[in-house]
């Protein structure tokens, strides 16, 4: 399992991934002293902007990968949807391992894995065909959620089913999918942990979570009661799937707080949206707890040092960003995107009061 030396000073982490979280990984990594080298398909990567190297290669490139690999003394991944097969050669060298990406990856995989250590996710059944779906309704009933159960993130492919003419309706993908009844939810939240090669375990404090149109839009701490009384639970879900996985870094699973408790939603092998609130609300953020994990490095203060935190997504045009530093608990973080998409995340700004 990686890392089993710890990387000295002068040493380079290699990212997977060239999106934001690498940025922010890349930052966090700079104080420490290690230069990042950025992997990335991507041309115009926000991530190698601040790293000290990029390679711009497809994932399935294994003489670019090789060379990557040569010139990193850690390696860890940023986006969840990094092809494993191309990366078995590299497998001893990857932190998080590549079994937790693999189960991350297939939403059937992991509501399956995450019920074998007790875990409850929303009643889901896989569907390959309409007459998989048609018999998910009839079992689960609707609403509901149909997913492609590998590629999607920020609520793309999910197509929402209140009836089961709506169902009748829906154009399948040519993918894999998983049905899941709709969780009546007072609200959602999220547990980040960081674990050590050595299975030492910390966890962030647990924000509350609100999205639109499948996209986090803001994180706050901290969280309403409903979601305070139910974090332990999610903590012990949360730690056997660390633990079970040998995983190294930081880890986060989502979960929506029921009557009936915690229901797992999903989990992502990496730092998460939902905590870059860290950066400034705790004693040591996400992006430098996971560099400090990968690199074999003493896990830092996971506690949170303000009285109160939130977060909001910038999605759209930013180039009026700079007005809220006018507000003196305001943070602001732009990721440098050059283009405006819909749903793209351009940045985000959160808010910090001490008292
Ligand atoms: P996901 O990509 O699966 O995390 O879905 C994005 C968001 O859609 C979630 O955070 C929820 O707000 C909503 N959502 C997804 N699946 C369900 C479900 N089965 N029941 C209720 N809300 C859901």
């Amino acid at each position: 399992m990686p890392p089993s030396r710890t990387v000295e000073v002068g040493g380079t982490i290699g990212i997977l991934g060239g999106g934001q979280l690498g940025r922010m990984l890349a930052l966090a990594a700079a104080p420490l002293g290690y230069r990042c080298h950025i992997y990335t398909p991507e041309r115009d990567s926000v991530a190698a902007e601040v790293a000290a190297e990029v390679t711009v290669a497809p994932f399935t490139d294994p003489l670019a990968l090789g060379r990557f690999a040569e010139a990193c003394d850690a390696i860890t991944f940023e986006w969840e949807n990094v092809p494993t097969a191309p990366l078995q050669f590299l497998a001893d060298r990857i932190a998080p391992g590549l079994r937790a990406l693999e189960t991350a990856q297939d939403r059937v995989k992991e509501k399956r894995f995450v019920e074998n250590l007790g875990g409850r996710p929303a009643p889901y059944a896989p569907v390959d065909s309409a007459d998989d779906l048609a018999r998910a309704i009839e079992r689960i009933g609707t609403p509901g959620v149909l997913k492609t159960a590998r590629d999607g993130y920020d609520g793309k492919g999910q197509w929402r089913i209140a009836s089961v003419r709506d169902a009748q309706a829906v154009r399948l993908p040519q993918a894999a999918c998983v049905y899941e009844g709709w969780v009546q939810f007072a609200a959602e939240f999220s547990v980040i942990l960081v674990r050590s090669a050595t299975g030492e375990v910390r966890f962030w404090d647990s924000t509350e979570n609100r999205h639109d149109g499948g996209i986090l839009s803001l994180t706050r701490w901290p969280p309403s009661p409903v979601v305070a009384a139910q974090v332990d639970e999610a903590r012990g879900l949360s730690l056997r799937i660390a633990d079970a996985l040998g995983y190294v870094g930081v880890m986060t699973a989502e979960f929506f707080a029921t009557d009936n408790g915690p229901v797992f939603n999903e989990m992502a092998p990496r730092v998460h949206n939902s905590g870059h609130w860290t950066i400034e609300g705790a004693a040591t953020s996400q992006f430098e707890n996971h560099i400090r994990a990968v690199a074999g490095l003493p896990l830092g203060d996971t506690s949170t040092i303000v009285t109160r935190a939130e977060m909001d997504n910038l999605i759209g045009d930013v180039s009026a960003a700079h007005s809220v530093l006018s507000d003196p608990a305001a943070h602001l973080h732009l990721y440098g995107k050059s283009e405006a998409r819909e749903g793209r995340k351009m940045g985000h700004v959160t808010r910090t009061w001490i008292k």
